[in-house]
């Protein structure tokens, strides 16, 4: 095992990767902007090296400055946690190149999955369902008018290299079809560095539900569950939960061992999740994130395995320390993702926190670096707690997640837990009636709802 892990991030992910460490007898090196030089990562763990200024370019993103960290405090190997570096192939390779260990798939896995044309492709391959759409790049109209013929309309055209929920265009029907295709390729370029677009049709009314994967590159291969991910914001998770309202335990079983099985024949090493839109009881995959995600804490929630304990141990060599038949699913957990955001207008909401208070009791798990006179940066993501809650129903789990809510007193900032409270008590979300548009359709009924009154009281 190892004895020193580096963890190349920062927030919330990174005290998650040291609590990790920490329980397993690992030292901690953390790595900071000067702008985080007062961060909790930093004040938690063992060793800290600050790797450059503000801007994520020249500190988190920045892999020389993080190698000579890891050079200078002997660290054995690095985690790169999610987003930033997570699923770059080159800081994989380079990281395995300076004698390090990348706690992640390998560099070509990472590659293969990181464009979502060859992602779909081998899964394809592998007998898991895709959504219909093009097989390979789209480049011309000539090219994009031919495979609309076959999916239809609407069709989504999506950046192959794309993530983060941008750089798609939905296009309703053919008189848009060559402008979306000239924007898609411009802002693919922009934002990816990689112009490869495709065509994929549009699902109406999916849910967004993934399938968290680990696999020790030793033929064992296991699969914990689903997440159910369909309340989002512009392409964005905002409240998560497992099991999902949508399946039963045979869907599960059936959906779970189809990504398994491709899995252990890509020979894929690590944590994984396969997602999938989930429409009129069928499954069509979308992509693989070759990482820990945001939510993994619902699955940890209702299976008890340390997702990233076990990641670590699988880039030390060990094998599963379980196999499928010890995962039993055990109730039911939601995550709210707290960004610090205007509730409505999403408008980032950085500053300093003041009065900081957080939920406990049974069941309930703040996974944050806040803490109270911290002042939270403007120039990185806004998630800056995840509250996630368990509970032996589903009900009960939403009746404990009300009141935890309620509990958190972040004060100084705004932040989105006025939405999630209004979300997890409306009829469709306690129904389970949901699908990724639902949050959107509801902002738009709140805003036609105030311009009405507005009208009626002019
Ligand atoms: P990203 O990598 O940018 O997050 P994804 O391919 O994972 O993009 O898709 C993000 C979200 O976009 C999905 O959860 C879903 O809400 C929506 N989406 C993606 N593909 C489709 C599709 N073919 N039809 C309808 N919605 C889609």
């Amino acid at each position: 095992m190892f004895e020193k892990v580096l963890i190349a991030n920062r927030g919330e992910i990174a005290l998650r990767i040291y609590r990790a460490c920490r329980e397993m007898g690992i030292g901690t090196v953390a790595v900071h902007s000067t702008e985080d030089q007062h961060a909790m990562h930093v004040r938690l763990a063992d060793e800290a090296v600050c790797i450059g200024p503000a801007a994520s370019a020249e500190s988190y993103l920045n892999i020389p400055a993080i190698l000579s960290a890891a050079t200078v405090t002997n660290t054995d190997a690095i985690h790169p946690g999610v987003g930033f570096l997570s699923e770059n192939e080159n800081f994989a390779t380079m990281v395995e190149e300076h004698g390090f260990t990348f706690i992640g798939p390998s560099a070509d896995h990472i590659r293969l999955m990181g464009d979502k044309i060859t992602a779909k492709d081998a899964m394809k391959e592998r007998g898991v369902p895709v959504v219909p759409g093009s097989d390979e790049a789209i480049s011309t109209f000539e090219e994009a008018k031919k495979i609309a013929a076959e999916t239809g309309y609407p069709l989504l055209i999506k950046a192959s290299g794309g993530g983060g929920g941008r750089g798609m265009q939905i296009v309703e029907d053919e008189s848009r079809l060559e402008e979306a295709l000239n924007i898609a390729q411009r802002e693919a370029e922009m934002f990816f560095g990689n112009k490869e677009v495709f065509i994929e049709k549009y699902l109406l009314n999916p849910r967004h539900i993934e399938i968290q994967i680990l696999a020790d590159g030793q033929g064992g291969v296991i699969h914990l569950g689903e997440r159910d991910c369909s309340i989002q914001r512009r392409h964005q998770k905002l409240i998560e939960e497992a099991p999902s309202p949508a399946l039963n335990a045979e869907m599960r079983e059936k959906i779970g061992t189809l990504c398994v099985n491709a899995v252990r024949d890509l020979g894929y090493k690590g944590a994984g999740t396969l997602e999938f839109l989930y429409s009129n009881g069928e499954f069509f995959f979308i992509e693989m994130n070759t990482r820990i995600q945001v939510e993994h804490p619902v699955s940890e929630m209702i299976t008890g395995v340390d997702l990233i304990r076990e990641q670590i141990r699988i880039a030390s060599g060990s094998k599963l320390s379980i196999t499928q038949d010890d995962i039993v699913f055990n109730g039911h957990a939601i995550e709210c993702r707290i960004n610090a955001e205007n509730p409505r207008t999403f408008m980032p909401s950085p500053g300093t926190i003041g009065d900081y208070h957080i939920p406990g009791g049974l069941g309930v798990r703040v996974d944050s670096a806040l803490y109270a006179g911290y002042k939270i940066p403007s120039h990185y993501d806004s998630l800056v707690s995840k509250l996630i809650v368990h509970g032996k129903t589903r009900n009960e789990c939403i009746m404990r997640l009300n009141r935890a809510l309620k509990e958190y007193v972040i004060s100084g900032i705004e932040t989105t837990i006025p939405l999630q409270s209004d979300v997890i008590n409306h009829a469709d979300f306690l129904n389970g009636h949901y699908n990724v548009h639902w949050l959107e359709a509801y902002l738009k009924s709140l805003e036609e709802a105030e311009s009405n009154l507005e009208d009626s009281a002019a």
